[in-house]
């Protein structure tokens, strides 16, 4: 389902909060891809803990380099995840890249994913904030009036 999808390139992460259906940048229809992605969650501005987590909460473009991430999948993923003891619970999370499974060499295929060598993270660049808070909702944005488009 997913083979059209480029898993090797690096992309821009989007945060959404609802709505993710189609690319907030090309316009094509996501596709759900389940990770393992790399996530690193901060205390403040101080990182507090990195690690490669699965879940349904990402989603990659067939058509461009996005990835929208659902911010309130990831946000219960991740407090699901802090009921475990030693889990550093940071109040941000950033979403670092996705692990591409297929870079993995066959012999290392076994081995844990932090033993990895290459790392087999495809990283992904934020397009304004890096991290996002996870505790506070987002207040309602106002609606900007739609500019009349001009014509040519
Ligand atoms: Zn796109």
């Amino acid at each position: 389902m997913s083979n059209d999808i480029d898993r090797t390139i690096e992309r821009m992460v989007i945060f959404r909060e609802e709505g993710i259906e189609n690319c907030p940048r090309c316009g094509q229809r996501l596709v759900q891809d389940m990770g393992p992605y790399q996530i690193a969650t901060f205390d403040g501005q101080r990182p507090a803990d990195e690690f490669a987590m699965n879940g349904d909460f990402g989603y990659l473009c067939g058509g461009c380099e996005t990835a929208v991430i659902d911010l309130s999948g990831l946000a219960e993923m991740l407090s699901a995840a802090y009921q475990k003891p030693g889990w550093d619970v940071g109040q941000g999370c950033a979403v670092i890249g996705l692990l591409n499974m297929d870079a993995i060499p066959p012999d290392q295929k076994d081995r844990p994913l932090e033993d990895m060598d290459p790392y087999p993270l495809v990283r992904f660049y934020a397009d304004s904030t890096e991290t996002k808070k996870l505790t506070r909702k987002s207040k309602p944005r106002k609606r900007r009036p739609r500019k009349p488009k001009r014509r040519r």
